[in-house]
């Protein structure tokens, strides 16, 4: 008999649950782009009062988000900096770079998710006619499913105003670091002059995402939206399950975090494997040159499937994983390592 597969790929894999599929199907909707959508309205105005905002905007994607957010910051031919592993730089096909024409300085991430301070300093441009404008920090939080100790982003961004640069969070998983952390997602939100949130991660909404900031930045950030193709009509459709998200998957992102660390423990218990200790719902699992793929292949040829980035697998937990899918991949890694 052919078991059911677990999917541990990603957290945007989720499906709408039926209570959010009838919260969608019974959503007032109106034409959006004229501002005449009450969800996407309230969906926005949450989401903003969440980060401690006062105005947010209603987009298809997080990288929609991040590049408007980039763009309303920086103009042609500013520069922003962000980490070599961020998702603004590296995961969203250069768009600043090639819809904004704003040059990316990424630096590198340290093992905690962090840029070290004086990288930061010393990659801040002067106002010479050599240089880019460097406009923007922009960090992420979760990183690689960690959470970006606050010590130090209250040091990063306190550091961007000294310079004059205004501050972004790509926060698409900032519920998972406020759980994980026992801090509220405002505390989080709040060093940070813009914030992103992804509904359609481990919230599990179906579409979008939300830019949240001050007034003025998100009306640059819905003319931009427009530009780009961005306005949706009667989106309150899919607004109306980023909002049954909000209202009740935000709490439950610790049972995701405590499978993550379950699998992970169970997985870390055989030699061959390298397991990193999750804080929230990811980790990474590197096997032994001796085992190689062999592991990988076996997992997906018993119906489990994981992540490969360059030679190492990303394990997600989130809402459509349930404890005996965690048992479930456990004793297939058990069977494996039984041959
Ligand atoms: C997923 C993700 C995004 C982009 O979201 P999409 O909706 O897939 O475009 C941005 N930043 C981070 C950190 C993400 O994990």
């Amino acid at each position: 008999m052919t078991q059911p597969v677990v999917d541990f790929r990603s957290d945007t894999v989720t499906r709408p649950s039926a209570a959010m599929r009838q919260a969608m199907a019974e959503a007032k909707v109106g034409d959006d782009v004229y501002g005449e959508d009450p969800t996407v309205a309230a969906l926005e105005a949450r989401v903003a009062e969440l980060m401690g905002k006062t105005a947010g905007i209603y987009v298809p994607s997080g990288t929609q988000s991040n590049l408007l957010a980039l763009m309303s910051h920086c103009e042609r031919g500013d520069e922003f900096i962000a980490g070599q592993d961020g998702h603004a730089y590296k995961y969203e096909a250069g768009g600043a770079a090639v819809l904004g024409s704003i040059q990316p300085q990424p630096l590198e991430n340290l093992p905690d998710g962090s840029i070290a301070l004086e990288k930061i300093e010393a990659a801040i441009k002067s106002d010479d006619a050599h240089f880019a404008r460097t406009k923007l920090l922009a960090l992420e939080n979760t990183i690689g499913g960690k959470v970006l100790p606050q010590d130090y982003v209250l040091e990063a961004t306190a550091l961007a105003r000294r310079h004059g640069l205004a501050t972004h969070l790509d926060g698409a998983r900032i519920f998972n670091a406020a759980v994980a952390s026992g801090k509220s997602a405002q505390k989080l939100a709040e060093p940070f002059d813009s914030v992103s949130v992804c509904l359609s991660k481990g919230l599990g909404a179906p579409v979008g995402s939300v830019l949240t900031g001050d007034a003025d930045l998100i009306g640059k950030a819905k003319r931009l939206r427009k530009m780009v193709g961005g306005g949706m009509r009667q989106a309150g459709i899919i607004a109306a399950g980023a909002l049954y998200a909000i209202e009740h998957n935000i709490d439950r992102l610790a049972d995701d975090h405590a499978r993550a660390k379950r699998l992970a423990e169970g997985l870390a218990r055989y030699d061959g494997l390298a397991v990193t200790t999750p804080q929230t719902n990811i980790f990474f699992v590197n096997a032994d040159a001796a085992i190689g793929s062999a592991f990988s292949d076996w997992l997906a040829a018993n119906g489990i499937l994981v992540s490969g980035r360059y030679g190492e697998q990303r394990w997600v937990t989130h809402l459509d994983i349930s404890d005996a899918d965690v048992d479930r991949a456990l004793a297939v890694a058990a069977a494996f390592f039984r041959r």
